[in-house]
């Protein structure tokens, strides 16, 4: 049984029919999935969902589908992982990580969204699935195509790391790469689904794309024991996540499966690619489009769709915002690594360093519980860290050259020490 009954225009209220509609005719605001939350509330209960399987559909009845879901059935419930080695860097009491580096199968939080963008455009008979990609999106929406059998093109930038271009070739879709900014490619692929009526996830499917991103605010949730936290820093490029973490959290407290105080959701964006944070520090309503120019690709979305939405998410919480730089980026990544052993991309690098200036500043209270997001891994884009993680040591292979080796670093460290 489904409780999605339709799409409605989130500026006017207009009340749409649930097709590959995403923008108001009226106003041209963007298009947001419907649900009878009193049925869900009547239905769902917390024990319902844990005896379900450990994948995103755990949520269904929050989602936009009709039917059955068709792929995704190991993404989500990703690890939310307890980081105390990390915030006592930080001077932090309570740190979590929330861990869509290892989400299935492409390794970044965009399997969510593709699951339910895939399976909706299955139930909506489209046949030609594609998207406009920084990287990530790609390489999702080329393996779930490639499991449901699915015609695929996918549209990128050409300036993109060759570890996200062969993620998403490997199953064999079309990639086209666009002499542009991912703006340029996003601009083009509008066009092509108008004219063609072929199914993008982030485009023409963007409302039912963007409910996956719920799953990720649901599973904080749950996996806290049915408890918010106090913070969320998220990262911020077309503004699908964001929102949507925060409409997941109003949506568990209306149906009753969670209560208490609602989490302050902070942005987190690169200095080379951050609208959505000069307009929260000069009070616009809009972001002004920017042109990227940051190691965080794939967060390098100049002219964010969903950048309004983040703006009253942040403000309506009470978060706040960080723009951070490359060099503090690639220092935060190796930080995580070095004190929680995950490694994550330049997005996850954005995120975390957005957190650590945020304690710093005291934006974000020592003693408060915080849980940082991280959207993406690192193996994807090691050319990143090239200048940055030193070569290994090279030496013969007798014991003799081992211990050469060991006393060297001896030497090394009693300097160190002052010895
Ligand atoms: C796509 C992406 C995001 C966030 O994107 P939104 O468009 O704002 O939802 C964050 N991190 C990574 C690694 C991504 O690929
Ligand atoms: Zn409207």
């Amino acid at each position: 049984m489904s409780y999605f009954t339709g799409l409605r225009c989130s500026l006017c209220q207009e009340v749409f029919p649930a097709e590959a509609l995403y923008v108001c005719d009226k106003c041209l605001g963007p298009l947001e999935a419907t649900y009878d939350l009193d049925g869900i509330g009547r239905r769902v209960t917390r024990e319902l969902i844990a005896a379900r399987p450990g994948n995103l559909w755990r949520y269904r009845e929050f989602l936009p589908i009709e039917g059955e879901p068709r792929t995704g059935f190991h993404a989500g419930w990703t690890p939310l992982i307890r980081a105390d080695r990390l915030a006592r860097e930080l001077g932090l009491r309570e740190l979590y990580l929330k861990d869509d580096s290892v989400n299935h199968p492409t390794l970044s939080y965009k399997d969510r969204v593709v699951s339910v963008a895939a399976t909706r455009a299955v139930e909506l008979g489209i046949t030609i699935f594609g998207c406009a990609s920084t990287g990530n999106l790609g390489n999702s929406v080329a393996a779930h195509a490639g499991r449901l059998g699915l015609a695929c093109y996918v549209f990128i930038p050409q300036d993109l790391e060759p570890g996200k271009i062969l993620g998403s070739a490997v199953s064999g879709p079309h990639v086209v790469a666009i002499d542009g900014t991912y703006d340029d490619v996003n601009r083009l692929c509008t066009q092509v689904g108008d004219r063609y009526g072929w199914g993008f996830a982030n485009i023409n499917l963007r409302s039912y794309y963007a409910e996956g991103a719920k799953t990720y605010g649901f599973e904080i949730v749950e996996q806290l024991g049915w408890r918010f936290p106090q913070h969320v820093v998220c990262p911020v490029a077309g503004g699908t996540l964001l929102p949507r973490i925060g409409r997941g959290f109003r949506e568990l407290r209306d149906v009753g499966l969670a209560d208490g105080p609602l989490p302050r959701i902070h942005a987190a964006q690169a200095a080379g690619c951050a609208p959505v944070i000069h307009a929260l520090e000069n009070g616009l309503e809009h972001p002004e489009p920017v042109r990227p120019n940051t190691i965080a690709k794939s967060i390098a979305i100049g002219n964010p769709a969903d950048g309004y939405h983040v703006l009253q998410t942040v403000r309506g919480t009470g978060g706040s915002g960080a723009a951070v730089g490359d060099a503090e980026i690639l220092d935060a990544i190796t930080l995580l690594a070095r004190t929680e052993g995950i490694f994550t991309e330049p997005a996850g690098g954005t995120t975390l360093a957005a957190a650590i200036r945020l304690v710093r500043d005291e934006v974000i209270p020592r003693e408060e519980s915080v849980v940082v997001c991280i959207t993406g891994n690192g193996y994807k884009t090691a050319d990143a860290m090239a200048d940055t993680v030193p070569g290994p040591r090279r030496i013969g292979r007798s014991l003799r050259e081992f211990e050469a080796y060991l006393s060297d670093r001896h030497e090394i460290h009693q300097r160190a020490d002052g010895g």
